[in-house]
């Protein structure tokens, strides 16, 4: 099959946050599989071309509703990419990949091109996958369109918080007069078929709570609808391989050396050298993420005397500013240590050095990062919510058989949840290392690769086909 994403990120040249890891893993593993697959991305002004393998014009110019572009070819590693270079406008020359004023009007533009770009292109596109807000217009664009007729999306909801409204002239210019100036809506109504990242998420966001005002539509449309869970590529997130660690270590090795490598690379981190049990926390900085229970748990972790590493990037201001105030208030804490960016070698080598990985979310579609953690031996502590309550299962409490259990959870998004799963993990640090050990042992075995879901994804690429 050919497979195409339309998507706004893609790891390691533009990722943000989990977007771009899932479009890139779930890529490698459908080309695993034996099947072709072409990503349509903008050109963003800061694609390292240092990754971009064979890099060419493939239109020179290219007539779009919205403007001209003109479309680059390259390849990242096995994944070929279709870049989208506006001809007329700024669009993605920003220096960053979100955060602009005019965000709406820059990924219509994607959106205006992906669809000129597939109606002019000879290839025969088997399913059209579109990810989020940034692309979900195109299952209504391509309507307009004869020869995209055969062509079936798949619209992914990886969160929908995030619904793109937009100012409903630019959609009149696009053709679409009728429709309700929200680009989400737009493409859970067009898609012929949605999926989301995990099958507790896919609950979730049917209800009132966590449905963002979308809940009834998505209610009409669960036929269409399937939670399919997210893994991480097992190449980029090894230990064994990963170029970033000061210290490598192969997660078949006995327990006492998976310890000793990652003490190697604790002792890399602007901290104390100690024992002490090291909580770390690798985050985007926004409100879904629980910045008030994360420094709670930052405080709770030094009064009980352990160390505590954040790692915070692609932040709102104000909750940025909180954490900056409270790094200088700890300026001189030699168990503690802040960095407020977004730093990718900086995140594999915490995932690779800290005992504990903190996730207290107020919502979370699936989380990465308690995947990535439990393959670099580092026990998750999560909030049990969306994508964390189908990946983390507590020691003590989970229904899950022992030799699944891989972390501890908590219920409520509030001080006290934080306090009894942290206090527990402290306790059995301190007191029961073979606990602790099966609990490592649990997390590296727990299967967090592509391998299942590509398939699910497969059968409905085959079924909408
Ligand atoms: P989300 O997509 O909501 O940000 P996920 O858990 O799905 O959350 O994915 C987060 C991804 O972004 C992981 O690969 C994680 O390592 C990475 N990440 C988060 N914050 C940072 C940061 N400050 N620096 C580098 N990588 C980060």
């Amino acid at each position: 099959m050919l497979i195409t994403h339309v998507a706004a990120e893609l790891a390691p040249i533009a990722k943000v946050g989990g977007l771009g890891d899932v479009i890139y893993g779930l890529s490698k593993e459908l080309v695993r599989e034996g099947h072709l697959v072409n990503i349509i991305l903008p050109k963003y002004d800061t694609l390292p071309s240092a990754l971009l393998n064979n890099l060419h014009v493939e239109i020179p110019e290219l007539t779009t509703s919205l403007g001209k572009c003109k479309i680059w070819a390259a390849k990242v590693e096995n994944l070929s990419l279709t870049l989208i270079d506006p001809i007329e406008k700024n669009y993605f020359s920003r220096g960053k990949i979100y955060g602009c004023s005019d965000d709406t009007e820059r990924f219509l533009f994607l959106c205006a091109s992906a669809v000129a770009y597939l109606a002019s292109s000879k290839k025969k596109v088997d399913a059209l996958h579109l990810h989020d807000w940034h692309t979900a217009l195109i299952a209504a664009l391509k309507k307009e369109k004869k020869e995209l007729d055969s062509i079936k999306t798949v619209l992914t909801l990886h969160n929908i918080e995030y619904q793109g409204e937009c100012d409903p002239k630019l959609l009149a210019k696009m053709g679409l007069k009728k429709e309700e100036p929200n680009l989400l809506k737009i493409g859970i109504i067009y898609a012929d078929a949605l999926t989301t990242v995990s099958p507790t998420y896919e609950k979730e966001i049917q209800t009132p709570i966590a449905g963002w005002e979308l809940d009834q539509l998505l209610q009409k449309n669960r036929g269409k609808l399937k939670g399919i869970l997210n893994g991480i590529d097992p190449e980029f997130w090894n230990p064994e391989t990963d170029s970033y660690l000061f210290k490598q270590y192969a997660i078949d090795s006995p327990i006492e050396t998976i310890l000793k490598e990652k003490k190697a690379n604790r002792n890399q981190l602007p901290l104390e050298r100690s024992d002490k049990p090291l909580v770390a926390c690798i985050t985007r900085l926004v409100p879904q993420k629980g910045p008030e229970l994360i420094k709670h748990a930052l405080l709770r972790t030094l009064e009980k005397g352990g160390q505590f590493i954040l790692l915070g990037g692609a932040g709102s201001k104000e909750i940025v500013q909180k954490f900056t105030e409270l790094k200088q208030q700890f300026a001189k804490n030699k168990n503690l240590s802040i960095a407020l960016t977004q730093d990718e070698p900086l995140a594999h080598r915490i995932f690779a050095a800290a005992d504990l990985l903190i996730i207290p979310s107020l919502f979370e579609p699936c989380g990465l990062t308690q995947l990535i953690a439990m393959r670099y031996g580092t026990i998750p502590i999560a909030r049990k919510t969306g994508g964390l309550a189908d990946t983390v299962f507590d020691i003590d409490t989970s229904d899950q058989p022992l030799e699944k259990r891989n972390g501890f959870t908590f219920d409520f998004a509030d001080n006290e949840g934080v306090n009894w799963a942290l206090d527990r993990a402290f306790s059995y640090y301190k007191q029961d290392k073979n606990k602790w050990h099966t609990l490592i042992q649990n997390g590296l075995s727990h299967n967090f690769t592509w391998k299942k879901s590509v398939h699910e994804y497969l059968n409905l690429y085959q079924k909408t086909n």
